[in-house]
């Protein structure tokens, strides 16, 4: 009997044990909105699995990464993202991959990916790379880490922190970019804040930034 009750205890604190350890999936998506309608279409990261009979190699291939990106914009570059978008065969697999473009001084502007750790990898030029910190203690705040990288080295911006490249050389620069998620997500700093839709009231922007509504506005007008 004693027994009995000791395997009983132990099994239950193995349970409750597991339980504590437990933790939150990272999520597939941007949100995931509750709905009580339980024949409401359900969806992972907005996708519905193939019947695994009509799955075929080409859902798990994709060319033309060999093409440069359209580098003729404000910023100087351009990205090829290669997501669960348009590679079904990502689903669920955590992984990801872009090719970015740089003209000579182009910019991938301050951004961050909310769902991924991401890779570079220099196949041509010069970058000055760098993230910023959060806030995780003293002396640590927003710190930045900054390195320039030329063909061949690697680099990675941790999961969720503010990061660019900058092409620093006179020609043209090459990088792919491996990424934690089949659907990694991007939030340009800029764009977010300048050029939401609808936008951020003047008054917040005003204050957040400490500059003259003026300011605020002519900063939207560029978005
Ligand atoms: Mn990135």
């Amino acid at each position: 009997m004693a027994l009995k009750y000791f395997v009983l205890t132990i099994a239950l604190l193995a349970v409750v044990t597991s339980i504590s350890h437990a933790s939150d999936p990272s999520p597939l998506q941007d949100f995931c909105v509750a709905v009580n309608d339980s024949v409401a279409a359900v969806f992972v990261n907005g996708k519905f699995c193939k019947d695994p009979k009509d799955v075929t190699a080409d859902d798990f291939f994709k060319s033309g990464l060999n093409e440069p990106g359209n580098t003729s914009n404000r910023v100087g570059s351009a990205v090829s993202a290669v997501n669960v978008n348009n590679l079904p065969g990502l689903n669920t697999l955590g992984i990801s991959l872009a090719r970015i473009d740089y003209a000579p001084y182009g910019l991938n502007p301050p951004h961050t990916h909310p769902r991924a750790t991401e890779f570079l990898v220099v196949l041509e030029g010069t970058l000055y790379v760098g993230f910023v910190l959060s806030n995780p203690g003293p002396n640590m705040k927003n710190k930045l880490f900054t390195k320039i990288l030329h063909a061949g080295d690697v680099f990675v911006f941790p999961i969720g922190l503010i990061h660019f490249q900058f092409n620093v050389g006179k020609t043209k620069a090459v990088a792919l970019a491996g990424l934690s998620s089949q659907n990694p997500g991007v939030i340009t700093i800029a764009n977010a804040v300048f050029g939401s839709d609808p936008p951020i009231k003047d008054d917040v922007l005003a204050k957040a930034f400490q500059v003259d509504k003026k300011v605020v506005d002519y900063l939207r007008s560029q978005f």
